[in-house]
């Protein structure tokens, strides 16, 4: 039986698991961590409309339900040539017939990023958003700052959509409880114009959103430095903040960048349309696969790193593993596939977001955007653990 090691259980890491072990090959998954974290409906945890663990799916269940073998563990070194990985237990994996690099993304490191929490952060920062909100509840007002950054060298890692969501239910939150007009709530961002690759449409409802809910625009200055109490831009402007939720761009990841593995400028894995990591020495192995976050995406200058686009990778490799097992030749590619595919929620409603090489478009979504969206996260989980039939493509 042939063996895969898949290295990330995130949603590109497990979805290549499930597929790779239904066409039975012998799959070991590492992951640092011993469960899944639902990333996109983890913005309902620091407003206290979702527990943790209603955001989690625990790995042993999923390794149990699928069969794969699992080692919960840190990758700690990756040398590609010899097919050779070192964990921060010390242990050593090495002669897997195909690799799949399914790690996700490092982030940018901003000065004084310690300052402020991230809701694509690490899943425990979602907690601590939520003790700090409820802190400054407690006290009764205050100036809240939303952004996030850009990554010059791989645009396609910048991540601002959560930073809108979870804005947008921190509003309706203090809304409720009749607080609102107590916190200055304030959107920031380096770019002129944030959320500029969902589309010309997308921009202009963002913006007549902010101004009918009442939340201050902050745009176009670099930014120099996170403290305890404010933001300060490059010109030493600066906008006071009692508390600073921002989102780092992804980086390459640290361990890929001290890899031998082929990187873009940005340190995200070179590959080809099939996921293939591309080698430019023809000596290194062709077994190595990359999906998701970890991976450089090619193609039009709106593209962005989601979700969906990492299942299609996933699904992808594991198809690509299988046809280069049977010598054949016919493979996938994921970029035919790329597109901005998002339920951006409010608390209250939703707008679905949609771009692809042709149109691009949001709809409004009131009450039901939010349902829907829930809807969604419950059949992710119980899709993954085989307690619901899948929808194709879902
Ligand atoms: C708050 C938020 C909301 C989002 N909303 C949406 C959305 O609405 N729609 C959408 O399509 N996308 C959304 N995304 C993006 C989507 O979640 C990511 O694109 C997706 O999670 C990428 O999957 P991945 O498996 O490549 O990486 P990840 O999900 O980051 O998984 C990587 C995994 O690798 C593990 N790992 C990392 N380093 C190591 C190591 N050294 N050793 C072992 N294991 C390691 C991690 O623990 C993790 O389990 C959102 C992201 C965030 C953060």
């Amino acid at each position: 039986m042939k063996s895969v090691l898949v290295l990330g259980g995130g949603f590109a890491g497990i979805e290549a698991a499930i597929y790779l072990k239904k066409a039975n090959y012998n799959v070991t998954l590492v992951s640092d961590r011993d469960y899944l974290f639902i990333y996109p409906t983890s913005i309902w945890i620091p407003t206290g409309n979702a527990k943790f663990s209603d955001i989690c799916i625990d790995l042993n269940e999923l390794k149990n339900v699928h069969n794969f073998n699992l080692i919960v563990d840190g990758v700690q070194t990756i040398d590609a040539k010899n097919n050779s990985y070192t964990l921060k237990s010390g242990k050593t994996l090495e002669g897997f017939s195909h690799v799949v690099l399914a790690m996700g993304a490092s982030k940018m490191k901003h000065k004084g990023i310690e300052n402020t929490l991230s809701i694509c952060g690490t899943p425990e920062q979602s907690l601590q958003i939520r003790d700090k909100l409820d802190e400054l509840i407690k006290k009764g007002s205050a100036k809240i700052c939303f952004g996030f950054g850009g990554n010059p060298k791989d645009t396609s890692a910048v991540r601002g959509g959560p930073g809108f969501e979870l804005l947008f239910n921190v509003h309706n939150m203090l809304k409720k409880k009749g607080i609102r007009n107590n916190f200055e709530l304030t959107f920031f961002a380096p770019m002129p114009e944030p959320g500029k690759r969902l589309g010309p449409k997308a921009l202009k409802m963002m913006d007549s959103f902010f101004k009918e809910l009442n939340i201050k625009q902050h745009y176009g200055k670099k930014i120099k430095e996170f403290k305890g109490d404010s933001i300060i831009f490059e010109d030493d402007s600066f906008l006071e903040s009692d508390f600073t939720m921002f989102i780092a761009a992804g980086d390459g990841h640290d361990v890929v960048k001290d890899s031998d593995l082929p990187t873009n400028e940005a340190g995200f894995i070179s590959i080809d349309d099939n996921c293939r990591v591309i080698f430019e020495d023809s000596n290194m192995p062709k077994n190595i696969y990359a999906i998701g976050d970890i991976a450089a995406l090619q193609g039009a200058d709106w593209r962005a790193k989601q979700g969906h686009i990492a299942e299609v990778m996933a699904r992808n490799a594991a198809f690509n593993i299988i046809q280069t097992d049977k010598g054949l030749s016919d493979f996938k590619g994921y970029q035919e596939h790329l597109n901005i595919l998002c339920v951006m929620d409010s608390g209250n409603g939703a707008s679905f977001i949609y771009r692809d090489s042709t149109k691009a478009m949001m709809i409004p979504l009131p009450i039901v955007g939010h349902w829907l969206k829930r809807a969604w996260g419950k059949y992710y989980k119980l899709s993954k653990l085989n307690k619901t039939p899948r929808i194709p493509g879902m």
